[in-house]
């Protein structure tokens, strides 16, 4: 078997264990596993990888830096005629935004209103109509993680639902470091309510990595991003 053959067999078979555990998760909060998209995260691993999950079926893929992304996003579409999605989860500089704004299917990180303006306008240049966006909220205090403070967020969902271009689809968070992870996706499912109330059409909430999805299933999570059980460790002291 070739070296390929073997990638696609190891992807496979942690494919159906993640879904598996999905499924499993979906049963105990009692939700419809169709409810829960998985985004496979494949910062750090080869297009060529990207290209076979997406054959795979999983047609959502996650980056967290533009350099990167930019440049597997169009690796990708020369190795595959499989759908692809690409969601930009990491911390996005203003400066990319026009570069991100040109492949990303969902930016998952928007965090203060500059980037409001910076992805409106890049969108509009690039005349591909509206862009659907998340707003990365912060549960802890580190804001070198990404997110704005919970006491923001009223206000800038409101800069994004008014923003030419940009759709306001919902929320996104990280779990703390080093703390359990219920409370703080217990915390994030009472801001995604706040937040559809005013903003009824939000109803995506993208939260859940490979560590602690299941219980960001059971606090409500549409969108988890996997990337470590999917594809194995990534080379250490990176985010
Ligand atoms: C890397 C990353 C993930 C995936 O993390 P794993 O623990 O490898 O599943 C998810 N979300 C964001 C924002 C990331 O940067």
């Amino acid at each position: 078997m070739n070296q390929a053959d073997s990638r696609r067999d190891e992807l496979r078979d942690n494919l159906a264990l993640v879904r598996s555990r999905i499924d499993q998760a979906c049963g105990t909060a009692g939700r419809d596993p169709s409810e829960v998209h998985l985004i496979a995260v494949t910062k750090l691993f080869p297009a060529s990888d990207a290209a076979l999950l997406a054959e795979l079926g999983v047609h959502d893929l996650g980056e967290s830096r533009d350099q990167e992304a930019s440049v597997k996003a169009a690796q990708v579409s020369e190795l595959t005629t499989a759908t692809v999605r690409w969601h930009f989860v990491g911390r996005l500089q203003s400066n990319k935004a026009r570069s991100v704004a040109a492949y990303a299917h969902l930016v998952h990180s928007l965090d203060r209103p500059v980037l409001v303006e910076a992805l409106s306008a890049a969108r509009r240049r690039l005349g591909r109509g509206e862009l659907e966006v998340l707003i990365q909220v912060s549960l802890d205090e580190d804001v070198d993680r990404g997110g704005v403070h919970p006491d923001g967020l009223a206000q800038l969902a409101d800069q994004v639902a008014d923003a030419e271009q940009l759709t306001l689809a919902g929320l996104m968070a990280v779990a703390p470091l080093n703390a359990a992870p219920d409370p703080a996706f217990e915390r994030l499912a009472e801001l995604a309510g706040q937040l559809r109330s005013q903003h009824p059409g939000a109803t995506v909430l993208s939260a859940g990595m490979s560590g602690d999805f299941e219980s960001a299933i059971r606090h409500g999570a549409t969108h988890v991003r996997i990337g470590t059980a999917l594809l194995g460790r990534r080379a250490p002291s990176f985010g």
